[in-house]
């Protein structure tokens, strides 16, 4: 089994839209040191928006 350690941190990806919380994704961040920015569908603005890494 994987060890549970490492550098991966869970993320929480925020529309930039109506600022709802709508994804949680983990990413390595020394490899990926900048902001998540992905389009993705929000089910509250009905359409894919920008979400942004919430700090
Ligand atoms: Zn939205």
């Amino acid at each position: 089994m994987a060890s549970k350690k490492g550098a991966r941190n869970s993320i929480i990806l925020k529309c930039t839209v109506c600022g709802n919380e709508n994804y949680i994704t983990s990413k390595n961040r020394k490899e990926h040191p900048d902001r998540l920015e992905i389009k993705k569908y929000c089910k509250f603005c009905k359409q894919e928006t920008v979400h942004k890494e919430k700090k």
